[in-house]
């Protein structure tokens, strides 16, 4: 029967995360310790408010289906909060509530997105854009980063050498994940003007917008010529520590948006009801509790960071938004004699628990490259246990001899 799956089904991709995650319960079905790094899910507790207001809904029989676009309050209140914190003039009808940000990627390359045409996407970047780019029948191409003093940023030259009259879209992840990259005023005004030369439609995942630790983060939609042509991915995942509610909105001009709602009355009719009266009361009064969330990241942040730089062979950026931290390990693994980043990754969990991924698990690494990366997630692990990982990480990345014994043991 095998036969009978579709042939597109041979170009959907996945997240390789979560075969860390996989191989990380193994580990810790044996007893073991695991200090989870690996996924960005988040261990803080979603605001009561947003818990009370949720329930009040399902009280009160609001259980429904409700309008496919979403409920208007909630909408209206968003367009307001967008607006405000991206500098953009936005109504109800520039919103369009999802069950997630992630849903906001399928949407756009089914809307906007012609079988042929190709995409630019961040390499590292979140591996659902190639899986949507290629699943649709588009042409993906990964455009990479450089380091810089300020940590990672956009190679604007190489982004523009790959610009051919195919190129019709440019997805954006500014507060970057996995890399926490972050493009400045001046960068961000260069990119918006190579968008509007190239007539490219933008997708830009603001995932991270709200996670940021220092400074006023700001929309690539806010820059001229850029409002009527980019689709912002927003989520109350992160911000309001909602990742299992399933709630996020695509936003943009109204003529997107249109197309958005065709598609969501074609797939979950609405998003749920009641959630999104608690994601209402998170917009309208959780300041107070938002800058708690980002205060736990902070210093998760910081530590992580702290005793990552004090490894040997381990040099870190700590990076002004995300949670997400992005070390450069080539001479810890050099000193440890690995040239296999997966097996590094292998080897630090076997011997101490400390799980995370590695640069692998966000694209095919490309030819330019030189360095090897892994990523650590501080959402999900207490400072605790980053203290106590972190250390144990560093024991073990320090002693060659423990790595030989682990190769042999393995052979
Ligand atoms: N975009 C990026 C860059 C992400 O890292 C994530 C989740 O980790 C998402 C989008 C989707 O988030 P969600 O579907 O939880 O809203």
């Amino acid at each position: 029967m095998e036969s009978r799956i579709a042939e597109r089904m041979s170009r959907l991709g996945t997240e390789t995360a979560f075969s860390v995650s996989l191989e990380a319960r193994e580990f810790a079905a044996k007893g073991n310790k695991i200090y989870p790094f690996h996924l960005g899910d988040m261990n803080i507790r979603t605001p009561q408010k947003i818990i009370n207001a949720a329930k009040k809904a399902m009280d009160e029989g609001k259980t429904g289906y409700c309008p496919c676009a979403g409920i208007p309050e909630l909408r209206e209140a968003l367009a307001r909060e967008i607006g405000r914190s991206r500098g953009l003039k936005l109504a109800k009808d520039n919103v369009s509530i999802q069950p997630g940000g992630k849903p906001v990627i399928m949407k756009f390359m089914l809307a906007f997105m012609n079988p042929g045409e190709e995409v630019l996407y961040p390499n590292p970047g979140y591996p659902i854009y190639e899986s949507q780019i290629k699943f649709h029948g588009g042409v993906a191409k990964p455009y990479g980063f450089r380091m810089s003093a300020r940590g990672f940023s956009l190679d604007l030259g190489q982004i523009e050498r790959l610009i051919t009259p195919f190129t019709k879209i440019f997805i954006f992840n500014n507060y970057h994940n996995p890399m926490g990259a972050e493009s400045d005023a001046s960068e961000m005004a260069k990119l918006a003007k190579l968008c509007v030369k190239h007539d490219l439609l933008v997708l830009s995942d603001e995932a991270y917008f709200d996670i940021t630790y220092a400074g006023k983060p700001k929309s690539i939609a806010s820059y001229p010529g850029m409002a009527g042509r980019t689709l912002i991915l927003y989520t109350f995942s992160k911000k309001f520590a909602m990742t299992g509610w399933r709630l996020g909105a695509a936003i943009g001009p109204e003529w997107m948006m249109e197309q958005i709602n065709r598609l969501n009355v074609n797939d979950e009719s609405c998003s749920n009801h009641f959630i999104q009266w608690g994601a209402l009361a998170g917009l309208r009064s959780t300041k107070k509790e938002t800058k708690q969330i980002i205060d736990t990241l902070r210093k998760r942040r910081d530590l992580a960071c702290k005793l990552l730089n004090g490894i040997k062979g381990v040099k870190v950026f700590k990076p002004n938004s995300t949670f997400y931290i992005f070390p450069d390990v080539t001479d810890a693994m050099r000193n440890l004699g690995f040239d296999d980043v997966e097996e590094f990754r292998r080897f630090i969990l076997e011997t101490t628990g400390v799980s995370f991924c590695t640069r692998r698990h966000f694209g095919t690494p490309l030819e330019s490259e030189e360095r090897e990366f892994i990523r650590l997630a501080y959402s999900g692990i207490d400072l605790k246990d980053i203290r106590e990982g972190l250390l144990k990480f560093k024991e073990a990345a320090e002693n060659p001899e423990a790595a030989e014994k682990w190769r042999k043991n393995r052979r």
